[in-house]
């Protein structure tokens, strides 16, 4: 088991290493290049990140990496390769049983905590679908526990005060071109308990910085539920939320790394503001019964949190917003929690 998952290392890191060069040297990396210039992006971060390129063609990697169909089937097992489904051994490519898996793309090496490469994010250079294509889970790929972008932040500070969470490599990348080297994203899934947990261990503030569409709103709805279960004092979230239609990418690409902080600072909110507006979207609390509905509706999430001084002084801000008292509240959440 173990030696299985050393030779799937070292597989991934020679993927990587292969990538890599083909971004410097094949025949397509012109395009490639251009690609990520024409997105803002320096050779200098390109090579912070190991940026790479799965060159057009079904066997790039195979040809590359497998000489025995041994190694073949190890790279399928890495999540690199995929056998063909109609394989009789004497068909195209010198009778593979395989093809790459990431073909014609720009290539993001993912790392984990120890920074080495487990599993890789794919972007098409145009608008062929789907966009983003990532490894499969394999036996050293777990993609709920891992955040990219993560091992680089951590490389760029000493102490994270703070991790920026957003949704894709993009953002990673483009905030680190702007000297923001602390952005981590999940891999195209919610941000869930197991990623929170991750975050937490590196830095004792989150902030959420999701896309400003009805797909990142309700990430951030997500990403608040997986997080209320673990906060600890001491630890603390905030949420920034974009204009339509932007994301960190676009947004600090317009703004420069300056002003993209400066939003930061002045423009998300604590997690008590943002919870409490995000439930007061649609209620009137001048009336009675909006404030009722309020407290119903914030009755599951607040006994979420742990207890402590924070869900001591969350229950204060939903009481000072309802006017009901503290014993009430509790009240409510038993009672919320009864009917469920
Ligand atoms: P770009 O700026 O390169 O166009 P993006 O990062 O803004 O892309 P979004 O559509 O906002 O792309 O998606 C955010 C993230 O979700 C991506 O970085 C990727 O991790 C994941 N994702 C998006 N589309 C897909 C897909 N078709 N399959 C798998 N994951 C995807
Ligand atoms: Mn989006
Ligand atoms: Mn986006
Ligand atoms: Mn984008």
């Amino acid at each position: 088991r173990q030696r299985e998952s050393q030779s799937l290392y070292q597989l991934t890191e020679k993927a990587a290493e292969f990538y890599r060069a083909q971004l410097r040297s094949h025949p397509a990396a012109g395009n490639a290049v251009a690609y990520l210039r024409n997105r803002g992006l320096s050779g200098e971060i390109a090579r912070d990140f190991d940026i790479g390129l799965a060159p057009p063609g079904w066997d790039n990697l195979l040809n590359a990496l497998a000489d025995t169909s041994e190694k073949a089937d190890q790279l399928e097992q890495a999540g690199l390769a995929i056998r063909r489904q109609d394989s009789d051994g004497s068909t195209k490519s010198g009778g593979r049983h395989h093809y790459d898996r990431f073909r014609n793309r720009i290539i993001f090496p993912i790392r984990d905590q120890r920074g080495r490469t487990i599993a890789f994010g794919g972007r098409v250079l145009g608008d062929e679908k789907p966009k983003y294509l990532n490894s499969p889970e394999t036996p050293i790929f777990h993609k709920s526990r891992e955040l990219y972008g993560l091992w680089e932040a951590r490389q760029a500070n000493r102490n994270l005060e703070r991790l920026i969470v957003v949704e894709g490599y993009m953002d990673v990348v483009a905030l680190a071109q702007f000297d923001i080297r602390c952005a981590v994203a999940t891999l195209g899934t919610a941000c869930g308990e197991d990623h929170i947990q991750l975050a937490f261990r590196h830095t004792s503030e989150l902030l959420f910085c999701f896309d400003g569409d009805r797909a990142g709103r309700a990430a951030a709805r997500r990403a608040l539920e997986s997080a209320l279960p673990n906060m600890q004092d001491g630890r603390s979230l905030r949420f920034l939320l974009l204009p339509e239609g932007e994301d960190p990418d676009t947004l600090v690409r317009q703004l420069g790394g300056e002003r993209f902080q400066q939003l930061i600072e002045e423009q998300s909110l604590p997690l008590e503001d943002f919870l409490f507006d995000l439930l007061s979207e649609d209620i009137n609390l001048q009336t009675m019964d909006g404030r009722a509905r309020l407290s119903k509706l914030a009755a599951p999430l607040l006994d979420l949190l742990p207890a402590g001084v924070y869900r001591q002084l969350m229950l204060q801000q939903l009481a000072s917003r309802t006017g009901l008292d503290k014993d009430t509240l509790q009240e409510v959440i038993r009672a919320e929690k009864a009917r469920t």
